[in-house]
């Protein structure tokens, strides 16, 4: 049986790009959780586009791709699906991005029910409240998508947030092409 992941045929430096959906930046920030193996990183990747180097657009194709977040709003499908047109391989990554996270509990109530509860009847609203209605505003959608209902995703690597040990370890398992060594410890849960 081949126990090896299709290895990254590039000849320059790997590109790694992330994206933040929506979410809390904790999955981004999980990601610095790997200490001086960022160091390492920077030996294996050149960052692309991401928050966390703050480039805006992609020159050209990246090798991998990391997506924190759901999509709750027309700005997050718009940017998940330029996202995945750019990257080889897609992973998502974390809680909100496979199944939607925090965020989806409001896929429990409509939205119409949720954006009253929140700017109407919240219990610091005055005066009647006002739900906010500006062109510059993306508009919500009727409820949170996980990434892989709105693109295709190829690897999934759970967690609220995955450690840092685990988005490390998953990172050199696509890059070099080798199974991950992910143990039952690196996704245990408080
Ligand atoms: S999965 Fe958890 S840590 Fe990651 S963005 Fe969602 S809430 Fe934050």
């Amino acid at each position: 049986m081949n126990m090896s992941l299709p290895k990254i045929q590039v000849l320059a430096k790997p590109k790694l790009a992330t994206c933040a959906l929506t979410g809390c930046f904790g999955c981004h920030m999980s990601l610095l959780d790997i200490d001086e193996r960022i160091l390492e990183l920077i030996d294996l990747v050149d960052l692309d586009v991401s928050p966390l180097d703050d480039k805006k657009s992609f020159d050209g194709l990246v090798d991998v791709g990391f997506v924190e977040g759901g999509c709750s709003n027309e700005y997050n499908v718009r940017e998940l699906r330029e996202f995945r047109k750019h990257c080889r391989i897609l992973v998502s990554v974390g809680a909100c991005a496979i199944n939607g996270g925090v965020p989806a509990m409001r896929n429990t109530i409509g939205l119409k029910e949720c954006l009253e509860a929140v700017y109407l009847r919240g219990p610091t609203i005055e005066d009647g409240g006002l739900i906010p209605n500006d062109e510059d505003l993306p508009l919500l959608l009727d409820r949170v998508y996980p990434s892989h209902e709105i693109v295709k995703i190829d690897y999934f690597l759970p967690g609220c947030p995955p450690s840092g040990d685990a988005i490390w370890e998953g990172l050199k398992a696509l890059l070099t092409g080798h199974i991950p060594n992910l143990p039952y410890e690196l996704f245990k849960y408080e």
